[in-house]
């Protein structure tokens, strides 16, 4: 397995897919800094889990959705671990209701979290990395920012802003020899989804090719391979993990 002294910040891994990133980026020999913004116990578990297994770790508290609160995060994490190598920006929210019904707080909060938030932490974390000119990032949008889904009008709209965000950030990265990209998950068995009725559940898991719903590692592993050595020459791109379900899809 690939090994790597570096720092990697997961934001929104107190729980989920988050979490699975942050222990699958200790597992590679980061160092990982894990950031939640509520939830202490749930940050403090993957902590444990992380230096269980032999690598460093260390919980931070900020809400990505404050621009002030990412830069202090990014100061925070440098000055207690070392300079970045890696950042995933990984926390999100839904805040489901069809577009007629939708409150203007129920939109505001979900592109403050989901979009503002990526552009908050990529802009101080990438900063840092231009100054040593390297660095991978990735960060966590889903399908149905391309396929589009009843009830989510806010949501997708966050997460299709995320994919033209990263375009543009690889773009004017990678002079620096920074990569960044996008791993779009499908339905992945979280807290998140878990919400969903059994009838909804077995709906939509018709609905994917592969016949499953996919696990927090599967993202995980994408996610990882993102990050590492072997996807150098890779950027601006959208990598789907979501057994199939978008298949025929734009990207
Ligand atoms: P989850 O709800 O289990 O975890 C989300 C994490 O983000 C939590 O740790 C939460 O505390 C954190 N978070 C929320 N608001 C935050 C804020 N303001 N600042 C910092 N952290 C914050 O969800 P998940 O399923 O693990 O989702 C992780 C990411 O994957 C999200 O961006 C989500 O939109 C995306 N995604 C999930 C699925 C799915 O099926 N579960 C599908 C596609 C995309």
């Amino acid at each position: 397995m690939m090994q790597s002294s570096g720092v990697a910040l997961v934001t929104g891994a107190s729980r989920g897919i988050g979490r699975a990133t942050a222990c699958e980026l200790g597992r590679r020999g980061y160092a990982v800094a894990v950031n939640y913004v509520g939830d202490e116990q749930g940050a403090s578990e993957t902590v444990e889990r992380i230096v269980a297994e032999g690598s460093r770790a260390m919980a931070f508290r900020a809400d990505v959705s404050s621009h002030d609160g990412a830069r202090d995060l990014v100061e925070a994490v440098e000055k207690a671990m070392g300079p970045l190598e890696a950042l995933v920006l990984n926390a999100g929210i839904t805040r489901d209701g069809l577009l007629a019904r939708m409150s203007e707080e129920d939109w505001d909060r979900v592109i403050d979290v989901n979009l503002k938030g990526v552009y908050n932490v990529l802009k101080w974390g990438s900063r840092s990395m231009m100054r040593r000119k390297s660095g991978r990032i990735v960060a966590v949008s889903s399908v149905v920012a391309l396929t589009g889904n009843v009830g989510q009008a806010n949501y997708c709209a966050s997460k299709a802003g995320v994919i033209g965000l990263v375009r543009a950030s690889a773009r004017e990265l990678s002079r620096y020899g920074i990569t960044v990209n996008v791993v779009a998950p499908g339905f992945i068995d979280t807290d998140m989804t878990g919400a969903l009725t059994g009838e909804v559940r077995d709906r939509l898991t018709a609905a994917i090719p592969l016949g499953r719903m996919g696990t927090p590692e599967d993202v995980a592993k994408a996610i990882a391979f993102l990050l590492s050595p072997d996807a150098s020459y890779i950027t601006g791109e959208v990598l789907r993990v979501d057994g199939g379900m978008s298949i025929g899809a734009h990207t």
